[in-house]
């Protein structure tokens, strides 16, 4: 989609530090990381929020995000999975995305 930033990182019309790519999939670092470890998984095709998602993509992206999230060595530790929907959780790129965040403790309830 125009002016949307990771359709631009799909393209790769923009620079992204791309850790995993599939049919249906790509992950990438967080360009400002909020822990050791912190990527992001989103599916190829535009799609705005978890909510416009069907059955197969939320699956796939799970799927990707746990096998970067065994990659980068957190399956020991343990990891934070996130998705942001809308303004009330501060989405702030409307392209589907999944935050994994590890290699730190995490608080809870989150802010
Ligand atoms: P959210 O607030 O859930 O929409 O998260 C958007 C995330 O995308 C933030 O953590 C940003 O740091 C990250 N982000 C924005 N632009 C880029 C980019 N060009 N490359 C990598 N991460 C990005
Ligand atoms: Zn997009």
């Amino acid at each position: 989609m125009t002016g949307c930033v990771f359709c631009g990182i799909v393209d790769k019309r923009l620079k992204a530090s791309i850790i995993y790519e599939d049919d249906f999939c790509l992950a990438f670092e967080d360009i400002n990381p909020q822990a050791p470890v912190h990527f992001l998984v989103i599916p190829k095709r535009h799609i705005a929020d978890v909510l416009e998602a069907d059955k197969e993509i939320k699956g796939r992206l799970l799927e990707a995000a746990t096998i970067v999230a065994r990659e980068k060595g957190l399956a020991d530790d343990g990891f934070r999975t996130v998705i942001n929907c809308k303004r009330h959780a501060g989405q702030s790129v409307d392209h589907l995305h999944i935050h994994i965040l590890g290699g730190r403790w995490f608080t809870w309830p989150p802010g």
